[in-house]
Formats: C-alpha cells, structure tokens, sequence
C-alpha cells in the first residue's frame, strides 16, 4: 500500500509543477479602458502655446498668432499700422478677390475672427509681382484689433 501512495505524491507534485489539469486562474480581470470624455467648455478653437508671447484679439481675446510668427510690423492696414504674419488661429477667410494694394495687384481675401467675427486684416492669396511673392499666404492683422498677451514684459 506504502507503494503506491508514494507514486500518488509524486504524480501530485509533478502536476502542481506543470499542471495542465489544472483550471485556468480566474483572478480580478485587468481594468478595461474606460473611455473618458473630456468636456472642456469651448470657448476658442484653438489655443496657443502658454509660453510664447502672443498677440490676441482685441474685442475679444481669442489667440491669433504668435510672437514667433510676426514677419513684419511694416504694413499699412485701411485704419492704420498692420503687422504680416506667417500664420493665424482662429482666424476666418472671406472668398478672395483681385485689389490693387500699395504694392501692386493681389488676391487677397478678407480675414475675420472666428470669435467675434470681427474683420481683422486680410490673406495675402496670390500676388502678381515677383517681388510680393513672399507674401502669398500670408496674413495681415491690423494693429488696432490686436492686444500683445502673455509674457511681454
Ligand atoms: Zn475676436
């Protein structure tokens, strides 16, 4: 009897060794992704970076461009001084159309802020003179609807 108790202990270790009888483990399963709905209150489209000097609109202080995209402060807008930039935020497009500029003939399109709808400058669409190419695609924000925000002093 001794015997063959001894082959059933053995037989028992070996099968807690690599038990393939053994049932599969049922433990906690892993926590599955939950899906997390980010409900921010929409107040501009876009934001920009928190640590750039920025310029915002004036009426109503959507972000519309940065610092790092002014290209030249040297423009004259229909009510004053207008800085180039290379890109917007928030910004709208009107349907673009031919205007003889200082510069020569342009296509240009109207922009407004998408926030207030306030018309700010224009879009450089295409310029005709070799020398005004730089500018095609290019935006025009009027001074006087723009405020410098964050980090200027
Ligand atoms: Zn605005």
């Amino acid at each position: 009897g001794a015997a063959i108790l001894t082959f059933f202990m053995v037989f028992q270790a070996l099968g807690s060794l690599c038990s393939p009888w053994s049932p599969p483990r049922v433990g906690p399963l892993p926590p599955a992704p939950t899906m997390v709905r980010i409900s921010k209150p929409k107040t501009f489209q876009a934001y920009l970076d928190d640590c750039h000097r920025r310029y915002s609109c004036a009426h109503c202080r959507a972000h519309l461009a940065n610092h790092d995209d002014l290209i030249s402060k040297s423009f004259q807008g229909s009510q004053g001084r207008a800085y180039l930039f290379n890109s917007v935020v928030n910004v709208g497009c009107g349907p673009a159309e031919e205007r003889v500029l200082l510069t020569g003939l342009h296509a240009v399109a109207d922009i407004h802020c998408e926030s207030c709808k306030t018309t700010l400058g224009w879009k450089y669409e295409q310029a005709f003179e070799s020398s005004q190419k730089y500018k095609e695609g290019k935006y025009i924000i009027e001074l006087n609807h723009m405020i410098k925000d964050n980090g200027w002093d």
